[in-house]
């Protein structure tokens, strides 16, 4: 299986957190679990959940242009000057806009026309720039272990690595002797785009773990607390009384039958349902019975199927 993470953020994450992150082997992604006939929301295989437009900066923006195939993806974007800043490659008013509207029309997944410019739809589908993704793309899955308390530390990964971006992009770029950022100009690198992107990169990639937490100060401490906080919360499995009457009752969650004669149960996502036979169901419904497992009965909580009354 690919890490999730991009070498750089998986360095960075495994300092601030201590360790690396978990793998996340519910959703697979190279044969997307999104695109087979379940219940459920369901994505286009030439879509996945990649209907969004990264604004890669300075930095990745020098690591996708390292290989071909990120090449071929990325010299496109910075054909346009308007989105080619010092900082990295903007969105542009003219993208965010149809996909914010597709999004709010509950087409996330759907729309071909607003597939991501570094998304390659031969293969299975698949992404041009894996090693220089930004905290979005490599923080999200449509499903994780764990439920919410899974969904909670990548959040909180996703804001220390998003704090990090910003850090990391704004350091380097005075570094290469550009004006200060607030009003950033090419200065001795105007119209040698490429060249500053990638020395960007090479000055990103050798920053120390230490130097980072130093120029982050506050704000990158506070990131780092909350996302070690998060991970141990993931980490931890206290028991679940479930055969007490009355200990868990079914929340609000939506149900489908597959055609596996199965239940689908969504209670934390449109995403991830937790499959059940039917007497497992009836078990759920009760609040408990002989067809439930202790793992069973953890994955319910851990995905908000059961709540607690
Ligand atoms: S994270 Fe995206 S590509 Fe991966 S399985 Fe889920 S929808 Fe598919
Ligand atoms: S950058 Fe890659 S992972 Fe992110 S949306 Fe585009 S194709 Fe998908």
């Amino acid at each position: 299986m690919e890490r999730a993470l991009t070498p750089l953020m998986a360095r960075w994450a495994e300092e601030a957190l201590g360790a690396a992150p978990p793998e996340e082997p519910e959703a697979t992604c190279h044969s997307c679990v999104m695109c087979t006939p379940e219940p459920g929301p369901r994505f286009l295989p030439d879509v996945k959940c990649c209907m969004y437009l990264p604004a890669l900066k300075n930095f990745q923006v020098g690591l996708a242009l390292r290989t071909e195939e990120g090449r071929r993806t990325t010299l496109p974007r910075l054909a346009d000057p308007r989105n080619v800043t010092p900082l990295g490659l903007t969105r542009g008013d003219a993208q965010v806009g149809p996909l914010r509207r597709a999004l709010a029309e509950g087409r996330f997944g759907q729309a071909p026309a607003l597939v991501c410019p570094h998304f390659d739809a031969v293969e299975g589908g698949r992404c041009t720039i894996w090693a220089a993704r930004d905290a979005v793309c490599a923080t999200w899955f449509c499903r994780v272990s764990r439920g919410a308390r899974g969904r909670g530390a990548w959040h909180e990964l996703h804001n220390l690595l998003t704090e990090l971006e910003e850090l990391v992009a704004r350091v380097v770029a005075p570094r290469l002797g550009e004006a200060p950022v607030a009003e950033p100009s090419w200065g001795p690198w105007a119209g040698r785009a490429e060249a500053y992107y990638g020395r960007c990169a090479e000055l990103a990639e050798a920053f120390a773990w230490d130097e980072l937490r130093r120029l982050g100060g506050f704000a990158v401490r506070f990131r780092q607390r909350n996302a070690r906080e998060a991970q141990r919360a993931r980490e931890v499995f206290e028991p679940i009384v479930w055969d007490v009457p009355g200990r868990w009752a079914l929340g609000a969650a939506r149900t489908e039958r597959g055609e596996d004669g199965l239940v689908y149960a969504f209670g934390d996502g449109p995403y991830q349902p937790v499959l059940l036979t039917e007497a497992q169901w009836a078990d759920v419904q009760a609040g408990g019975g002989p067809a439930l497992s202790d793992a069973l009965a953890r994955r319910l909580v851990d995905h908000h199927v059961w709540v607690a009354p």
